[in-house]
């Protein structure tokens, strides 16, 4: 044993090594994959894609076993201390797919398999000891200290060192040192059982629909009638129902239920309990319209041929794209697979998700950043051991341990909260279609305004492409389908030219067409949202003689007044100080010009007083108790016009809405960025298209100073297709995405000479890059970045364009030099 823990360096010839993945903390091509020596006690139960303790600098830290083998080393090996306890170990499929992440987004391969982990990992851990060999008689020369150890671990298995203290009543830590460094004692870190207490729930299934069999029993025979029932209303996805449910019906107790359990005509099991519990009333799958049914036929196609070609469903807000994703959790359910469905924001979809916990109760599992350590730990090994086969989440649960994956779906895959923007920076759009194809399974990819690549690659026979070009339409009742083909059924937008307002009304807040619109709404008992996608008040405070702005110290940019707070705030770096009235150069009056959400909300508590006016912007959201809270309020009818930012556009489906309003819908339109007009047409398209779902009557009334811009008019005309043509034109004469693939350099320092020394020295090296691998690139920079300061650091960019065939001979090897931020295909460029 000694061998491993001493003078090692000579004696390690043919001994088992392991490279390890650790957390190297440096940004890529620093060194992150490192050998240890394997200690022989735990050669048999370690295998590649192990999560193993290792030393690290004076800690120990988690690593994944990389590769195994017995190449004599060059330089002397530490060996590694112990596997994390439970063990837990990433399978082949895993590891390939952190290996493509480390090189897609230029990250180190522990970065990249990191998210694979056990949730709470890294963290929390407690150090356990065992006897190496149980059934071995006690050592000979063993003090009676050690003795006693030995004899403890031997009666009661792994003992923290804590219960070994109790056990002992004294800390034995000598003798558990000298027991561990003969080799008779394994000491390991095992991470924190995370596990809370579980809810368990039971359901019973219909087995067989015998009523000889409860002939004789009026109440066995009333339960099985209701199964039957269940099971012909609902269809396959109404066969388990929670004991509750049918003990709730009249005279069936929980006696009936034994009873006939007893005669193997249901089967109760027990499982751990919905987060919401299953609505009796559950709706039954609605009948297909013939648009739905093509599109179906085709998914289904696919999963059962497990084609792995990208399918974008391609449909109007209202059009059945979540009814087809429902159809394909549940037929991976029938084949006994599991799902992957990804929303953007998982606390803005609460109705998707009651959805899929209606139709499949107690098969979901929800993985979101809200939920606690121990919530997310429990989602997990639900998840990892089967009991949940339908996984609903933001983007990093396509790194749930699903077993037999069988799709995945995005939710509006055109959202820019798909891209992860810390390390690793990968896409889930590529990420789930190299899974699609490594698994052989179809992914989904829903949206009514596409991202432009997704469209562009549609066009190219690369992805299929399915239509649902039609809204479903209820009448009140919700029973009849009514479908309609024309345009009527969307909202009715109404384009206000802000500059011709300011000029005719000498106001430019909010058009005399929005306030007619929320005071319509307003007397018919409705409700109106109205946008602005800038919180605060005022957004500049200017000097009414120098014509100087009150600046941020620290990012040079307008401070923020928030009449809430009191304060003036920086919306980069949240800097704050009291409200100046007093020009700090010359001495002039101040103004407060510009508007924010509060600035609206203010002007409609004048102009509608008896209105109830609710704000929900990340200023508000904490005290309306989340945005789960505040959209309920909002479902309540709590509120006659609601005012927010973006956040409210989004994942939002309220029927009594008639009116939305967007102040200014060109306010990201002018960004140096090669997405703003693609920003701007998401989210009016996304506005126009919410406002009455339901009730056809709504309008939508979107205020701009570029009222011509194709960006606002074709959103305005609900047409994808107008602002598509115009958007693929200026992308390919200006070579951006999809015609080329972008990486962003991004440097900060205190000085703004250390950074253009800095981006001088790596645009040369990457320059060199593309010429040694042959490939035409181009960069753009290096130059300071859009948001040229930030907390008091310079920040410079460099962008490297290449074309897309060739893009891929850039990755092995891209310069990267130490402090320099990567993010290959940004989603922002500002
Ligand atoms: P999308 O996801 O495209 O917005 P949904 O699947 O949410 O569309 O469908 C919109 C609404 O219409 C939902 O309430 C859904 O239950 C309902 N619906 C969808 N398809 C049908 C249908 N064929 N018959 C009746 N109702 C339907
Ligand atoms: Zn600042």
């Amino acid at each position: 044993m000694d061998k491993v823990s001493a003078e090692i360096d000579e004696q390690t010839d043919g001994l088992l090594c392991a490279d390890v993945a650790i957390d190297a903390g440096s940004y890529a091509h620093g060194k992150s994959v490192y050998t240890y020596l394997v200690p022989p006690q735990i050669e048999s139960r370690l295998g590649v894609g192990q999560l193993v303790w290792v030393p690290l600098r004076r800690n120990v830290g988690v690593g994944m076993v990389e590769r195994l083998h017995r190449d004599p080393p060059t330089v002397p090996l530490k060996p590694l201390r112990s596997l994390v306890r439970p063990a837990y170990r990433l399978n082949d499929d895993e590891i390939d797919i952190a290996r493509w992440i480390a090189r897609e987004t230029v990250s180190t391969l522990f970065a990249a398999a990191s998210p694979f982990f056990p949730p709470g990992v890294e963290h929390a851990s407690t150090e356990i000891y065992e006897l190496v060999d149980p059934d071995s008689p006690a050592p000979e020369e063993l003090t009676s200290g050690q003795h006693r150890v030995f004899e403890l671990l031997r009666d009661r298995g792994a003992l923290s060192r804590q219960q070994i203290s109790r056990a002992m009543k004294s800390n034995p830590v000598a003798s558990l040192r000298a027991l561990e460094e003969a080799g008779i004692v394994e000491r390991t870190l095992e991470v924190e059982d995370r596990q809370p207490g579980k809810r368990t729930e039971r359901y019973v299934q219909l087995v067989t629909f015998d009523l000889e069999a409860v002939a004789r029993s009026p109440r066995q025979r009333q339960a099985l009638e209701w199964l039957e029932q269940r099971r012909k209303f609902l269809g396959t996805e109404g066969d388990v129902t929670a004991v509750r449910e049918l003990t709730q019906q009249d005279g069936i107790t929980a006696a009936t239920v034994s009873a006939l359990e007893a005669k193997g005509l249901i089967e109760v099991t027990e499982r751990e309990a919905g987060e919401h519990p299953t609505p009796a009333d559950a709706a039954p799958p609605p009948v297909l319209t013939s648009a739905q049914a093509a599109a179906w036929r085709f998914i289904e196609h696919a999963l059962e041929e497990g084609t792995d070609q990208p399918i974008l469903l391609y449909g109007v807000t209202g059009s059945g794209k979540t009814e087809m994703y429902l159809r394909a959790a549940g037929w991976c359910l029938r084949s006994g697979k599991s799902a992957i469905v990804l929303l953007p924001e998982i606390a803005l979809a609460t109705q998707i998700v009651r959805r899929f916990e209606e139709r499949f109760p107690g098969q979901v599992a929800i993985l979101h950043s809200a939920q606690s350590n121990s919530e997310r730990f429990a989602a997990w090994s639900a998840i990892a051991q089967g009991e949940r086969s339908i996984v609903i989440g933001p983007r990093s649960a396509l790194f749930a341990p699903a077993r037999n994956l069988g799709c995945i779906v995005i939710d509006e895959e055109q959202d820019p909260a798909y891209k992860q923007d810390s390390e690793p920076r990968y896409h889930s759009r590529r990420l789930a279609e190299f899974i699609a194809r490594q698994r052989r399974l179809p992914l989904i990819l829903g949206s009514a305004t596409p991202a432009i690549e997704t469209a562009y690659r549609a066009t190219r026979g690369e992805i299929g492409r399915l239509d649902l070009p039609e809204r479903v339409l209820f009448d009140a009742g919700g029973v009849d389908t009514v479908l309609d083909r024309s345009s009527s059924a969307l909202p009715k937008v109404t384009i206000v030219d802000m500059r011709a307002e300011a000029r005719e009304t000498g106001s430019a807040l909010i058009s005399r067409t929005l306030r007619q619109a929320v005071h319509t709404s307003l007397e018919r008992g409705e409700q109106s949202i109205v946008l602005l996608n800038r919180r605060g008040m005022s957004t500049i405070v200017l000097c009414r003689s120098c014509g100087r702005s009150v600046d941020c110290p620290h990012c040079d940019i307008p401070l923020v007044f928030h009449r809430d707070r009191d304060r003036l705030v920086c919306h980069r770096c949240n800097y704050q100080m009291p409200p100046v009235h007093v020009c700090t150069a010359c001495g002039g009056t101040l103004d407060y010009f510009g508007a924010g959400t509060q600035r609206i909300e203010q002007e409609f508590n004048r102009l509608e007083p008896g209105a109830r006016t609710l704000r929900i912007d990340r200023d508000s959201i904490k005290e309306l108790g989340g945005f789960e809270k505040a959209i309920e309020r909002v479902e309540h009818g709590e509120a006659d016009i609601v005012v927010g930012t973006q956040v409210v556009a989004k994942g939002l489906d309220f029927p009594s809405v008639t009116t939305v309003g967007v102040v200014q819908a060109d306010g990201a339109l002018h960004l140096p960025d090669y997405r703003s007009a693609e920003r701007t047409f998401q989210l009016v398209a996304q506005v126009a298209g919410r406002a009455g779902r339901r009730a056809a009557q709504g309008i939508v009334v979107v205020q701009s100073y570029t009222p011509d811009h194709y960006a606002i008019t074709s959103a305005a005309a609900h047409s994808y297709e107008d602002f598509y043509a115009d958007e693929i034109a200026f992308r390919r004469q200006f070579r951006y995405p999809p015609f080329s693939r972008l990486v962003r350099f991004l440097f900060r320092a205190a000085s703004e000479q250390a950074c253009r020394t800095e981006a001088e020295a790596l645009a040369l090296e990457l320059a060199e890059h593309a010429a040694s691998r042959n490939v035409e690139a181009d960069l753009l920079g290096p130059a300071p970045a859009f948001a040229a300061r930030i907390r008091g650091d310079y920040q410079w960019q460099v962008v490297l364009r290449a074309p897309v065939d060739s893009f891929d001979r850039l990755l092995d090897d891209l310069p990267a030099r130490p402090g320099w931020l990567v993010d290959v295909d940004p989603s922002q460029m500002i």
